[in-house]
């Protein structure tokens, strides 16, 4: 029985490659116009690199994390390939993704991008979708809810964040040159993050 990781990177990869253009219209704001195109060309690799068959989730998390590293330029190619890879490590050997899988997902890949980001909440940046998408998660499991209804209000929570980046001034990465110019604009980081995880429950409540 595979275990669905295949189609699930899939789905990613697909809703990343549609968000090319109006990813790389944010990055052209506040960036140098380039993260639709680096994690277009990012999946793009990942999606020759992986067979239908695979199902180690571990596995397939962890080449995924690989191939943005080696194949992404910016800072957006290590970071995900990091936060992938951490994810692949506490998924090691498994077949299926149950609540408490995706809360350590969430937490790992949150930890593996802040060690080699050594950004916070609140600096512009992924962080601020993925943060309170993964406290949203972890509160709504522990009230009693399911996998998918709770991951449903983390993506809620991202696409929150992701406003909240438009009311802040970048302190990490290339939009913080801008200063203050930086407000007013949404963070592409926070927004491919934020389609990553959307992409993620609309493959799971297809399943
Ligand atoms: P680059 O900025 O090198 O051109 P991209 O345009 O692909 O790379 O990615 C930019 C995104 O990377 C930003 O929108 C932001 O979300 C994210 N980012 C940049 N620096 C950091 C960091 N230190 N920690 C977390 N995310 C970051
Ligand atoms: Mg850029």
């Amino acid at each position: 029985m595979p275990s669905g990781i295949y189609e699930c990177i899939s789905k990613i990869s697909d809703k990343i490659i549609e968000n090319k253009d109006f990813l790389t219209e944010l990055d052209r704001e506040i960036g140098d116009s380039d993260h639709g195109i680096n994690m277009a060309r990012g999946f793009q690799a990942v999606m020759e690199k992986l067979s239908p068959d695979e199902s180690d989730i571990g596995a397939v998390l962890k080449k995924v994390g690989m191939t943005l590293l080696s194949k992404v330029g910016g800072a957006s190619g290590p970071l995900y390939g990091t936060a992938y890879m951490e994810a692949g490590k506490v998924m090691a050997g498994k077949t299926e993704v149950n609540s408490d899988d995706m809360k350590l997902i969430f937490e790992s890949a949150i930890a593996g991008i802040q060690k080699r980001g050594k950004a916070v909440k609140g600096e512009k940046t992924m962080l601020d979708a993925l943060i309170p998408a993964s406290e949203k998660y972890s509160q709504k499991i522990s009230e009693g809810e399911n996998l998918i209804s709770a991951l449903e209000s983390a993506c809620e929570s991202a696409r929150e964040g992701v406003e909240f980046t438009k009311t802040i001034i970048a302190t990490k990465g290339r939009a913080s040159y801008l200063g203050e110019r930086s407000i007013g604009h949404q963070d592409p980081g926070a927004t491919s993050a934020t389609l990553t995880l959307e992409a993620i429950l609309n493959y799971m409540k297809a399943k």
